[in-house]
């Protein structure tokens, strides 16, 4: 079984059976999936509700579909649609920092309120893609440790912070030892990584065999994915991201059971969802 832990939509028509077609055809069997971003930029505004209730029908009746609602953490309203999209049945948070840092004052107490819940929030991290907006250190994973204060908050960056992948590495390796450390000055949050490329396939075999290969406690907390569109799955470019890692996978040495917990079993913990 394998579960893409980072599929966007864009607001509209919502054509689940093509998706899940497109899916299947790719060898994969369920994903994550982020309703539309919020409008930042002047764009249109589509309200909070809309934007769960679409996403809502593209998981809508499917076990391994799971609805993210993309919240920007500084709105005025975040708290509120945290509590809404959780009545609602949104399983959990994607965000961009795209104009403020991981530790802005007005987003923590809503990556606290989220914890709280149960929900885990999947990040963004490393270079972003967003026009004229300089973001590249808003999002670079050192920024991201001001999540070791939120108590029991289950996170992923995205992309391995690509090209800070180093660096993403370490704080996992620092996340992963306050963990296991316990005690009253240890963090209770739990950092995951998200493989979606990211890294070009030049770079991502070394960045593979250094995530894995590093030493650190790792198996549990790595989630694989593709980061493709619902509207438009793309099969083939799902397939080649396949392809490749498994094959690396292999070149590595990691055996049948590792691969399993990256393919499934970890995004099923991240998510707090029993097999
Ligand atoms: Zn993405």
């Amino acid at each position: 079984m394998r579960i893409d832990c980072h599929v966007h939509t864009t607001y509209g028509e919502v054509t689940q059976e093509t998706f899940l077609s497109r899916l299947n055809q790719a060898g994969v069997d369920g994903g994550i999936i982020f309703s539309q971003s919020p409008s930042r930029f002047g764009g249109s505004e589509i309200s909070p509700k809309e934007r769960i209730e679409n996403v809502l029908e593209w998981t809508k009746g499917h076990k391994w579909l799971f609805p993210f609602y993309f919240i920007d953490p500084t709105g005025e309203t975040a708290m509120d649609e945290v509590d809404l999209a959780a009545s609602m049945g949104i399983k959990g948070f994607k965000i961009i920092c795209s104009t403020h840092y991981p530790s802005d004052p007005r987003a923590v107490p809503v990556y606290q309120h989220i914890a709280n819940k149960g929900l885990p929030i999947l990040f963004h991290s490393g270079i972003l893609y967003d026009g004229k907006n300089a973001s590249g250190n808003y999002n670079k994973p050192t920024e991201f440790e001001v999540l070791l204060s939120i108590d029991n908050l289950r996170f992923a960056l995205a992309h391995v912070s690509w090209p800070w992948t180093d660096e993403c590495i370490a704080v996992y390796g620092k996340f992963n030892n306050s963990l296991k450390k316990g005690g009253d000055r240890a963090a209770t949050a739990e950092m995951f990584i998200d493989i979606c490329p990211g890294t070009p396939f030049i770079y991502r075999k070394d960045m593979l065999e250094k995530l894995l290969l590093t030493g650190y406690d790792i198996e549990d907390n790595v989630l694989w994915g593709v980061d493709s569109n619902a509207n438009d799955y793309g099969t083939d470019y799902a397939l080649r991201i396949f392809e490749f890692d498994d094959k690396a996978f292999d070149d590595l040495q990691i055996s049948r059971e590792v691969k399993n917990k990256i393919y499934y079993e970890n995004v099923l913990r991240f998510l707090g969802v029993s097999k």
